[in-house]
């Protein structure tokens, strides 16, 4: 038996006992409190700043306007980062469709901003080729919930935009993708697809 290591051991354990007993002391209690209450402001605050915007419905003046090119030398890019956070949460709190792509108007912000199936593009230009147009089916967040049109659009194109950085970037897009980018382009010069196409959803309502 060693005693000398008993002893160590008594010594460890009696301190132990005193860090914890100061640990968990009625005295802590309001530093405590004042943690939880911070964490909850925090909280609220992050919540707040991050809340969805609204999404403008037709026939608001906003929508109907022609969006200004974002001048990177007069806009910061936490500015830029702030609008597409608003712009990607609105989007995301949608409980219906696809979320496939939102422009700055429709959160009432007349800049050329949009987002296309997650990729966020400023000052977006659509350059034609010679793809032919073919017959595609769109709904939209500022229009009615169930109302599909029935537009034509260029089957693949060149889409160039610049990053936050006010990089450009060129990419030959096609389907789905070449869609949205159009769509969301058109908000841009305050168009909507119910301008462009003819409503085709929905057609026949039975009601029993
Ligand atoms: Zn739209």
């Amino acid at each position: 038996m060693n005693y000398t290591q008993d002893l160590k051991t008594e010594e460890h354990n009696q301190r132990l006992k005193g860090k914890l007993k100061k640990y968990f002391s009625f005295a802590r209690l309001p530093k405590v409190l004042f943690e939880i209450v911070r964490y909850w402001v925090a909280k609220k605050i992050l919540g707040w700043k991050n809340r969805p915007a609204k999404i403008l419905k037709y026939p608001h003046p906003k929508l109907k306007q022609v969006s200004k090119p974002i001048d990177f030398n007069k806009t910061s890019e936490k500015e830029l980062l702030k609008i597409f956070k608003k712009m990607f949460f609105s989007l995301q709190a949608q409980t219906y469709g696809d979320r496939l792509g939102i422009a700055a108007p429709q959160i009432g912000i007349n800049k050329r901003m949009i987002i296309v199936q997650g990729v966020s593009m400023i000052n977006p230009e659509w350059t034609l080729t010679k793809a032919p147009l073919e017959d595609r089916y769109e709904g939209c967040y500022s229009l009615n919930k169930e109302d599909i049109y029935k537009t034509q659009r260029a089957k693949y194109g060149w889409a160039s935009w610049q990053d936050l950085k006010g990089k450009w970037l060129r990419y030959q897009i096609k389907g789905v993708q070449a869609l949205v980018f159009q769509h969301e382009l058109g908000h841009l010069q305050g168009q909507c697809c119910n301008e462009l196409g003819e409503l085709v959803a929905p057609p026949i309502r039975i009601k029993s």
